[in-house]
């Protein structure tokens, strides 16, 4: 277990008969409380293909129901049910190249990070940029990680944006994602990326309208939305 920031924590599961996963791909977690109610919710996989454990990173919802446990009361050798891996269509092999286009909000990073994970093992130098927004700076999840991938100069670029104020020194932007900042990210839409917007639901749906309005295709926009009311 890791603490990734004062709300997060990256769970690395051992799954028996673990058949393997898609980076982009996500599982669904059951926990069954002793008087037999049950609740489910989806959550990204973390990790690369190629990582013998299956990595989750779960944000605090601090009204929520599942993830204040899972990001913080649950303790080293706990059991619980989770069923997958789920979805085939936000997902980025190392042998679909680039260019890709990486945005993501929150926690909404954490299937890109899978990607960027994958794309590293698997040694891949295809074009990638990844843009990811938090709102301070503490929030920002797999910050040392990040700044490790993108020093690799091997085709991957990172920008990093803060909604609710920058400390000093900060290079990043200092705003929401907005169509200027996309265009500035790249790569333009005549290079026809394949793109991967993940986050809450008005994110997602920021950034694709934006995304458009561009000139990127409608097919090429792949969505995941973190909505409010999970499995
Ligand atoms: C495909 C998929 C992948 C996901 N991957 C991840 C992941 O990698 N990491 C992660 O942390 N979450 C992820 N989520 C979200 C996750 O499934 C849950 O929705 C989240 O953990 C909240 O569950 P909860 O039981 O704690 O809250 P709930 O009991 O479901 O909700 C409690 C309260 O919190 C609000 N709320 C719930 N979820 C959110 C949210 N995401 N943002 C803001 N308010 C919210 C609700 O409106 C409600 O007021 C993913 C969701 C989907 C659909």
């Amino acid at each position: 277990m890791v603490d990734e920031t004062a709300h997060a924590r990256t769970l690395a599961l051992d799954v028996p008969g673990w058949p393997g996963h898609h980076a982009g791909q996500h599982l669904d977690v059951r926990l069954t409380a002793e008087d037999g109610y049950q609740a489910e919710r989806s959550y990204s996989i973390a990790s690369a293909p190629e990582d013998a454990r299956v990595a989750l990173t779960i944000e605090r919802i601090d009204d929520g129901e599942v993830s204040p446990y899972l990001a913080g009361d649950v303790v080293v050798g706990d059991a619980f049910e989770i069923r997958g891996p789920i979805g085939g269509h936000f997902t980025w092999r190392a042998s679909d190249g680039g260019p890709v286009l990486l945005v993501g909000g929150g926690s909404g990073l954490v299937p890109l990070m899978a990607m960027l994970r994958h794309r590293a093992r698997a040694g891949s130098r295809a074009d990638a940029r990844l843009l990811v927004s938090a709102r301070t700076v503490d929030d920002l999840l797999y910050r040392d990680e990040l700044e490790r991938l993108a020093s690799a100069m091997d085709g991957l670029s990172i920008t990093t944006t803060l909604t609710r104020g920058t400390p000093d020194g900060w290079k990043g932007h200092g705003r929401r994602v907005d169509a200027a900042m996309l265009g500035e990210v790249g790569p333009a839409a005549s290079a026809a990326p394949k793109v991967f917007v993940c986050g809450p639901t008005p994110f997602v749906e920021a950034v694709a309208d934006e995304l458009v309005a561009l000139g990127h295709g409608a097919a090429a926009i792949h969505t995941e939305r973190f909505g409010p009311t999970g499995g």
